[in-house]
């Protein structure tokens, strides 16, 4: 099977270069003006960006346990449909990939209904309970992309530490969603201004900055690969920064909701803005934008977190935390970053890009012959509004419904092969 794809434009560090892309077995052989080829498949992509597909480390997928939210054969249709070709799969399932027969369990599922690669992670506490480890060696051999106990915070010191020696070993990463179980206040917002006005518990900066610290000192006893999930706080970013200034191998990433938007932003009982981390200040909101620059945060993550409908119409204290996000996060940033020249195109591709796969050492995210054909062309130009009712997640708890954004994915390829395309849907 081959393919070619014709006049794209290909992000050079001088700007634009145009560009066909040669594709054979699903892997890129060649990149350069006018290939002449007699390739089965053409791809007509003037004036489209054509980029290495995205990746996404941070996505809940809700299968198994929760598939009235979403599944994997949705969710991942969602993300080719947003640009993506590698997404990697948060454990808070029920059960919790926690076993190596639940871990193959799940691995067969994503070989039958995934559109594209997703990369499991498996739990670093039996059933996500933080009361004993998991078998990291095995989880690791049958197919565990990193360990993190996402939806809920590692209490103890003790067990961490325990986790980062044995993660240090095995040359697996620990992944961590941050929050300290005695700070959080049963809080729905950030404990700050809207919080008070609308009467609701407060989440405070320390339930995350803390146990950051904590983590990042544990690292450097362990040697581990660190990485921090959401960083919502201007104290984390402080501390991350400082870890990387004493050589720690800390990484971090930061969602594109905490990048656009803060707690003043929230407008009435509206649970689209309810999610953990919690729109924090202002002030929190332009020190992410400023990690994400001098390289404190190594790349940007949707934390995609489908749920029902009903379940979001409870309004912000009973709905469940969670926005969905893979298929408008590259539109979004693009107009309300790139546009508004906080960022470069360039910048913003790399961070969904060859950024994700650095800090995790994934060998995708590049276009170059001899890599897979995972590959999105992108219009930077055409308008158009968020509708969550295209959506094809099952999720259509956002916050962003009606923002007018540049920048849509038109086709998404994988491994040399059409997975999405506009207008046309699954390919
Ligand atoms: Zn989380």
């Amino acid at each position: 099977m081959s393919m070619l794809i014709k006049n794209g434009k290909l992000l050079t560090e001088n700007g634009f270069e145009t560009v066909d892309i040669f594709i054979e077995n699903g892997k890129i052989s060649k990149i350069g003006p006018q290939l002449s080829s007699d390739a089965e498949q053409i791809i007509e992509a003037e004036g489209k960006l054509v980029a290495p597909g995205l990746i996404d480390l941070h996505v809940h997928l809700r299968e198994p346990g929760g598939e009235k939210k979403e599944t994997i054969a949705t969710g991942t249709l969602a993300a080719a449909k947003g640009g993506f070709t590698t997404v990697a799969a948060m454990p808070n399932t029920r059960p919790v990939p926690d076993s190596k027969a639940q871990m193959e369990w799940l691995q067969e599922r994503i070989q039958e209904t995934a559109s594209i690669r997703v990369l499991p992670y498996a739990s670093i506490t039996v059933r996500e309970l933080g009361q004993e480890l998991t078998d990291f060696a095995e989880l690791k051999e049958a197919g565990a992309f990193a360990l993190t106990d996402d939806g809920v915070g590692v209490q103890s010191a003790g067990m961490m530490l325990k986790a980062m020696k044995k993660a240090a070993k095995l040359d697996i990463a620990i992944v961590a969603h941050c929050e300290d179980n005695t700070l959080i206040n049963k809080g729905s917002l950030h404990e700050w201004k809207k919080a008070e006005e609308l009467g609701i518990n407060g989440i405070p900066s320390v339930c995350e900055s803390v146990h950051i610290a904590r983590d990042i000192l544990l690292a450097e006893e362990a040697g581990c690969h660190y990485h921090v999930c959401h960083i919502s706080t201007k104290e984390s970013v402080r501390a991350v920064r400082d870890a990387k200034k004493y050589g720690i191998k800390v990484t971090a990433e930061v969602t594109p909701h905490h990048l656009l938007l803060c707690e003043d932003d929230i407008l009435g009982n509206d649970a689209n803005y309810k999610m953990n981390p919690p729109l924090r200040s202002k002030e929190d909101q332009e020190a992410l934008m400023e990690g994400l620059l001098d390289g404190t945060i190594d790349f940007i993550a949707t934390d995609h977190a489908p749920h029902t409908r009903q379940e979001k119409a409870e309004g912000i204290e009973l709905a469940p935390f969670g926005i969905v996000g893979l298929e408008t996060a590259f539109p979004l940033l693009y107009t309300n970053l790139v546009e508004k020249k906080m960022l470069t195109l360039k910048e913003l591709v790399d961070f969904f890009t060859i950024k994700p796969a650095k800090a995790f050492g994934l060998p995708y995210g590049e276009l170059k012959p001899g890599a897979l054909a995972d590959i999105v062309l992108i219009d930077l130009n055409q308008e158009e509004e968020i509708n969550p009712d295209e959506f094809l997640s099952k999720g259509r708890n956002t916050p962003f419904a009606g923002w007018n954004c540049k920048g849509w994915p038109v086709m998404t390829i994988a491994k040399g092969k059409i997975i999405w395309e506009k207008g046309v849907g699954k390919v």
